[in-house]
């Protein structure tokens, strides 16, 4: 309840400026610790920003860990340790639960009010705040914080004075000012002697040059990479959904790097993009040594793996070769495979501008032709309706030599060496494994076309 000076002042211990959830929170738990407390709120009703909050579903919180959470905040992460440690996630969600707010968990922890309704969220709290005791004064814009000799003794809202022991400032930051957050806060801190940090945009979408965005306007991305060069070096990346809009970038990947790009554009720096398509499983590929290894294996483990099979699956079976006789005679029996192998991907590969055989692309036009193809918006007019077919039946005889072309081999060559004549069937696994693969790849692609 306020009381009445003989000036007529009002005088309360606990004066909240702006109500949105830090000025609802900051009001709700002095009123609950007993303090006669007003809450001011510019606006005709609280948390008009609250009420627009993840696509009006209101992202709640996160059950990260505390120590993956506070990395969410850059460098801000480690002052807000201390916070965190009085009052986490696991304590909103036992407040929202007390104040009968169901809530549910979704995918990388993400968690929403049951009904995803953030306007709700918005009626529960001032419902709280109201049962707390606090006096809501809505249309109540704060004009000026009022000095006295031991600091702030008060506010001046609508022309006149209103006193208290403390003055809590929670005016928001400067964006989206139709929602009440004009910045305020800044102003009136800096009237008391605080010192303003220049404020900068956060969370932002990021308008690109050129037009490949518009284009693709409305194509939405998830489980993509996106790297961020600044000056040509590689600085910033994160992985998730993006998507593309009439003015360039958008989406929780984009709103998350954006603001180390606005830091950089103001120091008129060089910023490229680039989007990787890569998927989740294969995204370890970004760094060299991670693409060393990934060559090791594709391209020493695994073909030394099917080269070697016959010979340890014959010691197993009979003895009576070694494996010099071995490597000499083998050497040459699987060139034709893999020779006829690679060169119909090839042709197939030339002959379609759909990336069927790679699974991620690096580029925005890349995936934008990609995408106007299989919807057909772009027909490749200048192939005619047999060619793919034929393709296709040219790179399966091609295929088909190989696999002969290395079974003769065998035939002329290794099974000479091995005496064990029941066993030979154990020679032809390289070309049957090589050639097998290739002619279900081509029998998948037939499939698209
Ligand atoms: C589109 C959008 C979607 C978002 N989605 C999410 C989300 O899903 N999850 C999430 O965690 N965050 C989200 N955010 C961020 C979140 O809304 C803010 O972090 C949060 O609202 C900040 O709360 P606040 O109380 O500090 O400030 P605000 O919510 O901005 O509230 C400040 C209040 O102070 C009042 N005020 C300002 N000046 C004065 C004055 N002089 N006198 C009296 N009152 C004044 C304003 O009218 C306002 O009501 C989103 C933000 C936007 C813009």
């Amino acid at each position: 309840m306020a009381k009445q000076t003989g000036r007529k002042v009002a005088k309360y211990q606990v004066i909240v400026i702006g109500g949105g959830p830090a000025g609802l929170m900051a009001a709700g738990q002095a009123a609950g610790q007993g303090a006669e407390t007003v809450l001011l709120e510019k606006k005709s009703d609280p948390g008009r920003k609250l009420q627009i909050t993840g696509k009006g579903r209101c992202n709640l919180t996160n059950i990260a860990p505390l120590p993956d959470f506070v990395t969410h905040f850059g460098k801000n992460g480690r002052f807000l340790r201390t916070a965190f440690h009085r009052f986490f996630s696991s304590d909103l969600i036992a407040f929202l639960a007390d104040l009968d707010v169901d809530i549910v968990t979704e995918r990388g922890g993400r968690v929403f009010p049951a009904d995803e309704d953030a306007p709700a969220i918005v009626d529960a709290l001032v419902r709280w705040v109201k049962r707390q005791g606090v006096a809501v004064k809505t249309k109540s814009p704060v004009e000026q914080l009022l000095a006295g000799n031991e600091g702030i003794i008060g506010v001046r809202v609508g022309g006149h004075e209103l006193h208290a022991d403390v003055v809590i400032i929670t005016t928001g930051g400067a964006s989206y000012p139709a929602t009440g957050s004009t910045g305020d806060g800044y102003r009136l801190a800096a009237s008391a002697g605080h010192t303003i940090v220049p404020i900068r945009p956060a969370l932002v979408p990021l308008e690109t040059a050129g037009n490949v965005a518009p284009r693709l306007q409305g194509l939405s991305l998830r489980n993509v990479r996106v790297r961020v060069r600044i000056d040509g070096r590689k600085r910033h990346e994160d992985f998730g959904e993006m998507l593309f809009t009439h003015f360039g970038l958008s989406g929780p990947i984009i709103l998350s790097l954006s603001g180390k790009i606005v830091d950089a554009l103001r120091l008129k720096k060089k910023i490229t993009l680039s989007i990787d398509l890569a998927l989740d499983w294969l995204s370890w590929r970004g760094t060299w040594g991670t693409g060393l290894i990934k060559s090791v294996i594709l391209f020493l483990l695994l073909p030394g793996f099917i080269w070697m099979l016959p010979f340890a699956l014959y010691r197993i079976m009979a003895s009576d070769v070694s494996i010099s006789t071995y490597m000499k005679t083998f050497g040459i029996a699987f060139i034709p495979i893999m020779a006829s192998a690679h060169l119909a991907k090839a042709i197939l590969k030339i002959s379609s501008r759909i990336p069927y055989w790679d699974v991620s692309l690096n580029d925005p036009i890349g995936i934008y032709s990609a995408k106007a193809i299989l919807e057909q918006t772009i027909t490749l007019s200048s192939n005619p309706p047999w060619l793919p077919l034929a393709l296709a039946m040219t790179a399966l005889v091609i295929v088909l030599s190989g696999t002969v072309l290395s079974i003769i081999t065998i035939k002329r060559t290794a099974a000479k060496v091995f005496l064990n004549k029941n066993l030979l069937s154990i020679y032809y696994l390289i070309p049957a494994i090589y050639g097998g693969i290739f002619i279900i790849m081509l029998f998948a692609w037939c499939l698209h076309l």
